[in-house]
């Protein structure tokens, strides 16, 4: 198995990291995860221009143009036989001794590995439950930052209360999952929150919009609110990982069980008709 370290293929056990790397210092760093489905990536210029978004908000410059960093990524692919997985990559600033102030002089560092992980069909299936709790992360959650404290608490939370998922909220609006996007369904209309600074614009989220485009699915990227969520008819997240998963249950800072997932249904449906196509 290798890994993508020192602008290299590398055998995982040879690959280091340096001490005073910025990502380790700073979590100042970008990142992208893409699926594999039959080996293809999926939505890959997709993800690759989230990433190269993401390095010019925090005026990061690419080591070497980009399409070459693409085709590094492929050739990790291709050596490690990647079959049905994701590839995880991220780009930190680099190597400088810890000042807040960071030089421009240094070179970012990319580092990946891909890994072999099925869709988790059976979370599809049943749906999840939710754990609803304030959203207490920086205003920039549009940049996709290794930076993910104020994620990985809501996920912690979220487990520790039985839940598979945080339903984070600013006040009484909703925002999105520690690493997901959410959508309410009432009364036919989808519901998502719009892609500002308070989420991260995902890249299944921009392949569902166009789904429900296609079939003539009203999606509204309007953001709705706790009390809003006490009427809804569904609801559901997605990821690159997760795909689409509906929510059978709320709970936290409130309660509500969902009493359908009939659209949410025939969105996995396309869903599972177009990535293989
Ligand atoms: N929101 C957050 C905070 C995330 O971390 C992620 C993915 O990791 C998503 C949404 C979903 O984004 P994507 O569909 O691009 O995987």
């Amino acid at each position: 198995q290798y890994v993508w370290a020192h602008d290299q293929l590398t055998p995982q056990e040879e690959a280091g990291v340096h001490l005073q790397d910025r990502g380790y210092y700073f979590g100042d760093g970008i990142y992208e995860v893409i699926r594999l489905y039959d080996g293809k990536p999926f939505l890959w210029d997709e993800h690759f221009e989230r990433f190269a978004r993401s390095a010019a908000e925090l005026d990061l410059p690419f080591p070497k143009p980009l399409e070459h960093i693409m085709q590094d990524m492929l050739t990790l692919i291709e050596a490690n036989h990647v079959h049905n997985g994701i590839i995880y990559l991220q780009m930190t600033r680099g190597v400088q001794e810890r000042n807040h102030l960071y030089s421009r002089d240094m070179i970012p560092v990319i580092t990946a590995f891909t890994k072999e992980e099925d869709v988790p069909s059976h979370l599809q299936e049943e749906g999840i439950t939710l754990w609803a709790v304030e959203d207490i992360r920086w205003l920039r959650c549009d940049i996709k930052t290794i930076n993910l404290l104020g994620n990985v608490m809501a996920k912690r939370s979220a487990e520790d209360n039985g839940c598979h998922e945080a339903l984070l909220h600013r006040g009484h609006t909703v925002t999105e999952g520690s690493s997901t996007n959410v959508f309410m369904v009432q009364n036919g209309v989808i519901y998502t929150h719009p892609a500002d600074n308070y989420i991260l614009k995902g890249i299944t989220r921009q392949f569902i919009q166009k789904l429900c485009i296609e079939k003539g699915i009203p999606f509204e990227e309007t953001a709705f609110t706790l009390e809003d969520l006490q009427d809804a008819d569904e609801l559901f997240i997605a990821s690159t990982s997760h795909e689409i998963v509906p929510v059978n249950h709320v709970s936290g800072t409130m309660e509500k069980t969902l009493p359908s997932r009939s659209l949410t249904d025939q969105l996995q449906q396309s869903f599972q008709e177009r990535k293989l196509s």
